[in-house]
């Protein structure tokens, strides 16, 4: 019997999915994520791993899986956690999931700017706190969205779904990408490099995937071209942004706030100076976590898990073993 290991619980059928394909599922059993040794461990044996976000897939847990591996399957769109030159060199197919979480991740960044722009937990903590003793002009007032310039900075598949909830509030939307995209130019987007989006733009909303040429892409040349009211929301990967240079942007005023989903150090722990600024919103990686999102995702990777085991070509291969370094 073939062994999928799936490297988290989550409550989805794929058990009896995968049984009545008479395949046998392991699965992580701890809400911990696995140690490099402990997935390394899991993995043995395995003909495909269902991994997600920070499951260290490297050569060693591709070995320690054995030659029969075939498949290693992403429950997610971003990848930047799999060496992928190591599985290209095992010749095992690499897939992930993309497009089943981009209305949901788009909901959750829009949520994000929501928040910083109106101070929603600050807010919340004002009335938990008793601090609300009437009201007042000034009180808690902050940036207004309708009718306020965006760059959305990644027009990928987030991106573009991002940015239509920005026309919704009237938005003026400039963009980067790239590649100039003509159906966003139909939709009155304006095609921008990234120091004029950054200069222009009372909000810049990252959907960038982490590689090499995007790492740090925001550090502390490109906060300080931003406007001293902008704010900036990261819902792609915490190491896009210069997290030391954001903190200091924000204390020293340079930019107006900041909402991260997704941080670098990930996770980011309650004593970091980010989390401890009130203008600085830090959410703990929940772009995808809707509940219907979340089951489709593991639907799709063990879609392209089953499809391998049954021969045939996965859906969203990142790497082709059959085709590449024969
Ligand atoms: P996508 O469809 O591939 O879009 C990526 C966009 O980034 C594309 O427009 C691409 O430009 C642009 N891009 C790539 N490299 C660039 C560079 N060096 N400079 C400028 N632009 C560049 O990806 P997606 O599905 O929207 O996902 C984007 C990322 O979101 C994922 O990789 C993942 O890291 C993150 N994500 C986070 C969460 C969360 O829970 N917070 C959930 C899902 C995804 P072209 O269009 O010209 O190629």
């Amino acid at each position: 019997m073939q062994k999928v290991f799936i490297s988290r619980e989550w409550p989805s059928n794929y058990h009896e999915l995968l049984q009545d394909r008479g395949v046998e599922a392991s699965v992580w059993p701890e809400y911990d994520v696995p140690t490099h040794a402990e997935f390394c461990d899991a993995s043995r044996g395995a003909a495909a791993i269902v991994s997600t976000i920070e499951d260290p897939i490297d050569g060693a847990v591709m070995d320690a899986a054995g030659r029969g591996l075939r498949i290693i399957a992403q429950a997610g769109v971003g990848f930047d956690n799999i060496d992928i030159e190591a599985a290209r060199q095992r010749k095992v197919w690499v897939t992930n999931a993309p497009g089943v979480l981009d209305e949901c991740t788009a909901d959750l960044a829009f949520a994000l700017l929501m928040a910083v722009a109106r101070r929603l937990p600050e807010a919340v903590d004002y009335v938990r706190e008793d601090k609300w003793s009437g009201w007042h002009p000034s009180l808690l007032a902050g940036a207004e969205l309708h009718g306020a310039t965006i760059g959305v900075v990644g027009l990928g598949r987030i991106g573009a779904a991002f940015a239509r909830r920005c026309e919704g509030f009237g938005m003026r939307i400039l963009y980067t990408a790239r590649s100039a995209k003509p159906e966003a130019e139909a939709r009155g987007y304006e095609h921008a490099p990234l120091e004029r989006l950054l200069a222009e733009s009372d909000f810049v909303s990252l959907h960038v995937p982490l590689t090499p040429e995007t790492r740090g892409l925001i550090g502390e040349r490109e906060l300080e071209i931003m406007k001293p009211t902008a704010i900036l929301v990261n819902t792609a990967r915490g190491a896009v942004v210069d997290t030391d240079a954001l903190v200091r942007a924000v204390s020293d005023k340079q930019i107006a706030g900041a909402g991260l989903d997704v941080t670098d150090p990930e996770p980011m722990r309650a004593t970091h100076p980010a989390v401890g600024d009130p203008r600085i919103v830090v959410l703990p990686h929940i772009g995808s976590a809707g509940l219907a999102t979340r089951r489709k995702m593991y639907e799709l990777a063990l879609q392209n898990v089953m499809r391998v085991f049954d021969g045939q070509n996965p859906l969203h291969a990142l790497v082709t073993p059959q085709t590449e370094g024969q």
